[in-house]
C-alpha cells in the first residue's frame, strides 16, 4: 500500500499508535532560497513516528534523500551532489509566550533536534525541506582541492593556468613578512 499522507499527525498516533510515512517531493531551487542550488531532483522522505517520553512530547526519525547541483563557492562551477541523512527529532509543545510586564522567555531551542510546535500535524514537505537545507553544505566545493578562480584575470585555474600566478604568491610572502615584523616589534 502507497502511503500518501502528507502531515505527521500527533492526534492519529495518540490514538493508534506509532506510524510511518514515506514521501517523495519535488521542490524547487527557489524555494529553498540558496543561492548555491544550481538544480534539484526529488526529495525522498521516510519517518517513522511514535510518542516520546515527556507528556506531549514526539519523537520522528528516519532518512531524507535527493540529489542536487550545487554551485562550487571557489570555482562557480555547478557540479553534482548527492545527500542521504538521518534524523531524529523531537516536538515539544511551544512554551506560551509571556504575559504582559513578564519578563521576555527565550523560546528558541537551543537544541539542534528540538522542535515547538503548536499544530499538532507537522507537513512531511516542511521536514523534507528542513533536511535538504541542513544537508547542503555552507561553502559547497566540487572538490577539497578546487583551486578555485584566479582573482586577477577570473580564469578557472582548476582548467587553466595565467601569468597572474606569480605575483599572488608574491604577494602572499609579503603579507607573511609584514606578519613577521609586526611579530618581531612586539617581541621588541
Ligand atoms: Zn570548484
Ligand atoms: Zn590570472
Amino acid at each position: 500500500m502507497v502511503d500518501t499522507r502528507d502531515f505527521i499527525n500527533f492526534d492519529d498516533i495518540d490514538e493508534n499508535g506509532p506510524q510511518s510515512y514515506s514521501r517523495t517531493f519535488e521542490i524547487s531551487p527557489s524555494e529553498l532560497e540558496r543561492f548555491e542550488i544550481a538544480g534539484i531532483g526529488p526529495v525522498s522522505i521516510s519517518a517513522n513516528a511514535r510518542k516520546g517520553e515527556l507528556p506531549k512530547e514526539y519523537v520522528v526519525d528516519g532518512t531524507a534523500k535527493f540529489t542536487a547541483d550545487l554551485t562550487c563557492s571557489r570555482c562557480v562551477e555547478p557540479y553534482p551532489f548527492a545527500s542521504s541523512s538521518a534524523f531524529n527529532l523531537r516536538f515539544e509543545p511551544r512554551p506560551e509566550a509571556p504575559k504582559n510586564g513578564e519578563e521576555e522567555l527565550e523560546i528558541t531551542p537551543d537544541e539542534l533536534d528540538l522542535e515547538f510546535y503548536t499544530e499538532r500535524s507537522i507537513p512531511l514537505r516542511e521536514l523534507a525541506l528542513e533536511q535538504v537545507q541542513l544537508s547542503i553544505p555552507m561553502k559547497p566545493l566540487c572538490d577539497d582541492n578546487c583551486l578555485g578562480l584566479c582573482p586577477q584575470c577570473g580564469v578557472n585555474r582548476n582548467r587553466e593556468s595565467c601569468a597572474c600566478e606569480e605575483s599572488i604568491v608574491d604577494d602572499r610572502w609579503g603579507a607573511l613578512r609584514e606578519i613577521q615584523q609586526v611579530i618581531k616589534k612586539r617581541e621588541s
